[in-house]
């Protein structure tokens, strides 16, 4: 895969190509899609913590603020070794478009830590994400930028950075103006967290999996419409859970190890029980066949949903892919190679930006409740997300319908929109 930050740009100009006939100023529209090729500003620097050993170690570390135009700056933090400052840069530009595809009032950030956090002691990773968030702290706030938890890190974690945040804002005097638990969301519910957060992106995903049958499916009855979903963690189980509440067959699911298959269906509940006794995906109720991850992807179904990792579905399988349709769960399942294979052979991709929207739309719930200072219920908060969801899928698709475009680039085409209007709107370009 070529450098992340290219390809991000690379998308920017496929979409600038489609929305340059909507503006008539050439100049100002020219200069909006300049502005985004780049983030507002990086922060960056070395991280430096005392090990359990005495020694001294730094760990590079990055924030990305990619546009603010429609609101705070809004993104996780990553630590990973494989963490680099152009793979943040276009996390935080993806990041963008994810919020203006559902109109949360946020524009795009994205953070990362060079490290790989399995190596640290407890009492040493949290000294890394304290560290982390001095480095950031002038840069971060309810209304400025608004991290959330990404690859590797937890809600403790996230607790430890509002804790951090809070003491040097006293330190500096001004604590009358922060309000902590509104700067960092994907926090613990003991700490400003939001109930239903957890099951939310997965649940985010089905309210677009029900519209996108009603549009390919209608004919079917809801269990001959057969899912094979990858990845059986937070993602994977809570899609898995609630499309067969709904009635969907889940006929295959998977995890790092592998997966299984059922001719007629799996109830997730069930398979994640079985997990727990044994240690592996099986079922003590539907007869199943071990599947590889591979096998998985390719299974005669109506619908794929990669929710694993980046870069699965590639120009070496995506001709081999039997779907109709696939759910971008993961963030970047699907190269831009495989795309165009895909397009050719009629496959619908809903992009991730879209269809995992349902995670960063709660998180922002979590921020409002945090901003007022008064929580709800669970029910309350996904019942919210439903018509965000609903909506984001259905100006998409009239907008597929209208173009004829890839449903991936009606999504682009609605975000990056909104975000050139709020840019002009403050007379930025
Ligand atoms: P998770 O760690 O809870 O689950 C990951 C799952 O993938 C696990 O079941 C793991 O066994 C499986 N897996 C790991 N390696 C695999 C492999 N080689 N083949 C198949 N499966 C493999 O992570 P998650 O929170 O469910 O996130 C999954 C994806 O969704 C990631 O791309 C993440 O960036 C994206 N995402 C998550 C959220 C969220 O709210 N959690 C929001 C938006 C996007």
């Amino acid at each position: 895969m070529n450098n992340p930050h290219e390809n991000a740009v690379k998308q920017i100009d496929e979409v600038a190509a489609l929305l340059a006939p909507l503006y008539p100023d050439k100049n100002r529209f020219d200069a909006a899609i300049a502005r985004l090729k780049n983030p507002d500003q990086i922060i960056e620097g070395k991280l430096q913590i005392t090990m359990d050993d005495g020694s001294t170690q730094e760990f590079q570390a990055y924030r990305s603020q990619h546009n603010n135009a429609r609101g705070p700056y809004k993104g996780g933090i990553r630590f990973h070794p494989g963490v680099t400052k152009e793979e943040v840069m276009a996390l935080s530009t993806w990041m963008t478009w994810k919020c203006a595809v559902t109109e949360i009032p946020y524009g795009g950030g994205k953070g990362g830590v060079v490290v790989d956090p399995r190596k640290l002691s407890s009492r040493e990773l949290q000294e890394l994400s304290r560290a982390f968030a001095r480095l950031v702290a002038d840069h971060v706030g309810p209304w400025v930028d608004v991290p959330a938890p990404d690859v590797n890190t937890t809600g403790e974690i996230m607790s430890w950075m509002v804790d951090e945040w809070q003491k040097v804002k006293i330190a500096k005097g001004e604590s009358l103006q922060a309000n902590p638990l509104a700067t960092f969301t994907g926090k613990p519910l003991g700490l400003g967290g939001s109930e239903g957060r957890e099951e939310a992106t997965g649940l985010g995903g089905v309210f677009v999996l029900e519209r996108l049958v009603a549009k390919l499916f209608s004919a079917k009855p809801k269990n001959e419409v057969r899912v094979a979903i990858q990845g059986f963690g937070n993602v994977g189980y809570w899609f898995a859970f609630h499309a067969h509440r709904l009635g969907y067959k889940v006929v295959a699911v998977s995890d790092s190890k592998g997966g299984i298959y059922a001719d007629g269906g799996l109830d997730p509940v069930e398979v994640a029980e079985y997990k727990k006794q044994n240690g592996k995906l099986g079922s003590v109720k539907a007869s199943v066949q071990t599947i590889t991850n591979e096998a998985l992807l390719e299974l005669p179904v109506e619908i794929v949903v990669p929710s694993a990792l980046e870069n699965v579905i590639t120009d070496q399988n995506a001709a081999q892919i039997k779907a109709k349709a696939i759910i971008e769960m993961a963030n970047g399942p699907v190269t831009p190679e495989a795309d165009q294979i895909l397009e050719k052979n009629g496959v619908t991709v809903i992009a991730d930006v879209l269809a995992n929207a349902g995670g960063v739309t709660t998180s922002y719930f979590e921020w409002v409740q945090n901003l007022q200072g008064y929580y709800w219920k669970k029910e309350e908060v996904l019942a919210k997300l439903q018509p965000l969801m609903e909506t984001a899928f259905d100006q998409m698709w009239e907008l597929k319908t209208q173009t004829n475009q890839s449903a991936r680039m009606a999504t682009y085409m609605k975000a990056v929109k909104r975000v050139i209007d709020a840019m002009m709107l403050r007379g930025w370009v």
